[in-house]
């Protein structure tokens, strides 16, 4: 058994070696044991006023879930977990832990392992409870896109009593999530989750595209009460520089999908991933693992320390033998009939702007060409708008997904709504705001109140968690 060795320090969870880890796609982090679990739960302090549940999207209680784990109450730390999360096994693999950083022991060590502990409550508490549906309403909601975003909205309304549809162009669920390599999250945990919707009326119809089989607007003259577009950013950006559309040249995403739903992917002895954020780390650890014996190189316009990607992410990548290369920007890419190399422009950091990112700019005449049998570019994404009307007025959020513009995520068209986020809990939170949108307006619509969110499991709220000594007012997302 690991032990702290103080307070202070986190107990980490163990890694796959790097010489091992790489040969194939097995889970990289390892889980807590249940006494592991426990004695790191027990660093948490309780805070009475609790950062960490603040700086999560969706306020889960994550206070409230290590308090009953430090306690050994892993039952309830499971319940308390999933009554407010219905992807809490996707999360406790993927989610980019905000509230680790707004946890008080960050300042004074190393945060408390929030997310590791969700995994152990769901590891080792009873984790497979369905969730139940209120009153049927008997009105349908259609939500198009099965990312976290619409998933999120499904279970908000499903419990609410709606029945949902949700459209998918994708022959799976998930959204981006899906792209998530298998070596971090091994299973496609959001089917797991989907487990505990069974008893909701949620219907999913894959492979059924917006602006192919149906519009919003038809689907409102179907008789769906409202709809929500949560199609999230699915469609790669590209550097826009000659030579971008050569075989061989390949976007992020795309590659990302194919390795997870086994198509065959050809990537030579030499790859180039262009981009630095969390997607390129995905890719060229991905490109690491298929092509064991390749020279695998990250080209990224900036350096590290302006990197977009987590240093979680960048720290275990480092060991699996990736060459890092910093201010590099692609140029052109040249081959005949293939892809042969990648001219790159040489950068250098200037002073900082005003928000105090440093700006970069080319080096005069400076420029460098990798050789290589394949190029994955990861440079961001955006959304397909492509058959979706002018008349929505949708606009774009920071990282391409549509949004509606009236503060519950409402669209020009009434009972359109649209919204999407920057990772899976923050596009939980907006599937949340769009709910709570639709019901609103439906309950204006029909004089009727807003419904409240009943309890998930139908069975009582769960106690709320009251810190050890603590005898102040009781403070509950
Ligand atoms: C490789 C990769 C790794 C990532 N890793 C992490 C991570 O570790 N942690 C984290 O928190 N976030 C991560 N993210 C980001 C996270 O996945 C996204 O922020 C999140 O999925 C966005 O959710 P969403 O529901 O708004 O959109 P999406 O997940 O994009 O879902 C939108 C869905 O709509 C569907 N769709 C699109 N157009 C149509 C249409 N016309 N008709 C029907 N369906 C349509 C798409 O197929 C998709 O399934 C990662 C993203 C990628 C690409
Ligand atoms: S969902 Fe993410 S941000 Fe929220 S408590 Fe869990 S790990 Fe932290
Ligand atoms: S996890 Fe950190 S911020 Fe949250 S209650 Fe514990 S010590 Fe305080």
């Amino acid at each position: 058994m690991t032990s702290a060795t103080s307070r202070y320090t986190r107990i980490e969870v163990p890694e796959e070696r790097p010489e091992e880890r790489t040969e194939d796609f097995r889970e990289v982090l390892h889980a807590y044991t249940r006494e592991e679990a426990v004695l790191e739960a027990q660093r948490c302090l309780q805070c009475d006023l609790p950062f960490c549940v603040e700086a999560c999207p969706i306020t889960q209680d994550c206070r409230g879930y290590i308090g009953l784990i430090a306690d050994g109450r892993f039952d309830e730390a499971a319940h308390l977990t999933l009554v407010a999360n219905p992807l809490a096994t996707t999360l406790c693999k993927v989610c980019y832990h905000y509230c680790e950083d707004a946890c008080v022991m960050k300042g004074r060590g190393t945060p408390i392992a929030i997310r590791h502990l969700k995994r152990a409550a769901l590891d080792f508490g009873d984790s497979h409870k369905t969730y139940v549906p209120s009153a049927p309403k008997h009105q349908r909601i259609a939500v198009i896109g099965a990312g976290p975003a619409g998933l999120q909205a499904a279970w908000e309304l499903g419990l609410r009593g709606y029945g949902v549809t949700v459209f998918e162009k994708q022959p799976a669920v998930g959204g981006q999530a899906g792209a998530i390599p298998r070596y971090r999250m091994p299973h496609h945990e959001p089917l797991i989750d989907l487990q505990r919707f069974r008893q909701l009326d949620v219907t999913f119809v894959e492979g059924k595209t917006a602006g192919v089989d149906f519009t919003p607007e038809s689907l409102l003259q179907e008789g769906y009460r409202a709809v929500f577009i949560a199609i999230g950013a699915s469609a790669a950006r590209t550097p826009g520089v000659p030579g971008e559309t050569l075989p061989g040249v390949i976007p992020a995403l795309d590659f990302l999908y194919d390795v997870n739903l086994g198509r065959p992917v050809r990537l030579g002895e030499r790859i180039v991933v262009i981009g630095g954020g969390d997607v390129a780390v995905d890719a060229v650890r991905t490109s690491r693992r298929l092509a064991p014996h390749a020279h695998v190189t990250m080209a990224y316009r900036r350096t590290r320390a302006e990197s977009p990607a987590g240093e979680e992410e960048i720290r275990e990548t480092e060991p699996e033998g990736i060459e890092f290369r910093w201010l590099l920007s692609p140029l052109r890419f040249l081959g005949t009939d293939h892809v042969q190399s990648v001219v790159f422009e040489k950068m250098e950091l200037g002073p900082p702007d005003e928000s105090g990112r440093r700006a970069i700019r080319a080096i005069p005449g400076a420029t460098e060409s990798i050789e290589c049998d394949t190029v994955i570019v990861a440079v961001g994404e955006k959304a397909d708008l492509a058959g979706f009307p002018p008349e929505l007025k949708l606009t774009i959020g920071t990282k391409g997904w549509p949004e509606g513009s009236r503060p519950d995520t409402m669209t020009a068209v009434e009972g359109v709504f649209a919204a999407g986020g920057r990772s899976v809990v923050h596009a939980m939170a907006a599937g949340t705001k769009a709910a709570e949108g639709i019901d609103a307006y439906l309950a204006r619509k029909d004089g009727r109140a807003p419904t409240p969110r009943p309890d998930p499991f139908g069975e009582g709220a769960p106690p709320p968690w009251i810190p050890k000594g603590y005898s102040g007012p009781v403070w509950r997302p």
